[in-house]
């Protein structure tokens, strides 16, 4: 079984970014630069938020944390976001999810310049997905698409099954798959027999936050596996089906599996650098 390792690939594709922005930097005289608000001190978000802005950092990209206390008002944020809008030095604006539960998400995601939305969630960019290929495409399915085809997994043709449905991670991932031609089939919660749709799958993609809902006996012999799934168990990070009880199984199946960690993690901060310097380059020239 194959390893898809995201790790080696987001290292690369850090690398030739890193040299990629030290030709812009000495064109343009303005380095890249990323805003991420975040509303409250929930530890697993801060952590993502800071492992964002060292990976901005390495490769040459201004980042700038702007941590706000849970307390903060919608208005307080939306101001913020005007203000960053405006502001000409910004490239791109990132609003770490999920906010606090006295804000209005939609309302937050829509007052972002849509031009600078880095994790491609505003409308304007979802219906760009959703019609052309000129959008800012969210993180973690662009993160995904890049491992399936650097590892040279074919897909045009194949039966691709999303479980999971999220603005975040389902939906943008079932378009972009039928942007490459694949069949694509989205589960969900409410899904009548589950296993009867994954184990037709080519490529199984799992996106639903619990670990052990998917075993060897769902899945087609040969099948691709990429795993999307962050959970804590025991302290420890797993995944939705890489390190579930059904591994040994699962392994001797699948024709490859995306590890975690290791797997779409790594790619998903990789294409959040690969956007903002799209949008970067977008603005320079524009
Ligand atoms: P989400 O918004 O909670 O969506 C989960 C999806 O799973 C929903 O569509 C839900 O269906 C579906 N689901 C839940 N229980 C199910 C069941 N028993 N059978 C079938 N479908 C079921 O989560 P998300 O934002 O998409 O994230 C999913 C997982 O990926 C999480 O663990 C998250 O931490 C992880 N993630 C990882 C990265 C990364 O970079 N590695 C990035 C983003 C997310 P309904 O729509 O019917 O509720």
């Amino acid at each position: 079984m194959q390893t898809l390792n995201g790790t080696a690939l987001a290292k690369k594709i850090k690398s030739v970014l890193a040299i990629e922005i030290e030709y812009l930097v000495n064109k343009y005289r303005r380095s890249p630069k990323l805003c991420i608000i975040m509303a409250g001190d929930d530890p697993a978000n801060s952590s993502y938020v800071k492992s964002k802005k060292k990976s901005c950092n390495e490769i040459g990209i201004l980042c700038d944390l702007n941590i706000l206390p849970y307390a903060t008002s919608q208005q307080e944020l939306l101001t913020l976001i005007d203000s960053l809008n405006q502001n000409t030095e910004v490239d791109g604006i990132l609003v770490q999810l999920p906010l606090p539960k006295h804000i209005d998400q939609n309302v937050v995601l829509q007052s972002i310049d849509y031009k600078k939305d880095v994790d491609g969630l505003h409308p304007m960019n979802t219906g760009l997905l959703n019609s052309s290929t000129d959008a800012l495409i969210p993180c973690t399915p662009k993160g995904i698409l890049s491992l399936l085809k650097a590892e040279g997994v074919s897909i045009t043709g194949k039966h691709c099954v999303i479980i999971g449905r999220s603005n975040l991670v389902g939906k943008p991932m079932a378009q972009l798959m039928l942007r490459e031609n694949a069949s694509v089939t989205v589960c969900h919660s409410k899904t009548r027999d589950l296993p009867y749709l994954t184990r037709q799958g080519e490529i199984l993609i799992i996106a639903i936050g619990h670990p052990n809902l998917v075993n060897a006996e769902m899945l087609k012999e040969g099948a691709v596996v990429i795993d999307v799934g962050i959970n804590s168990v025991e302290g420890k990070l797993v995944g939705d089906i890489y390190n579930s009880i059904d591994v040994n199984n699962i392994e001797k199946k699948a024709a490859a599996i995306s590890p975690v960690p290791g797997g779409v993690g790594p790619m998903t901060i990789a294409s959040l650098l690969e956007n903002v310097v799209e949008i970067y380059k977008k603005r320079m020239c524009d």
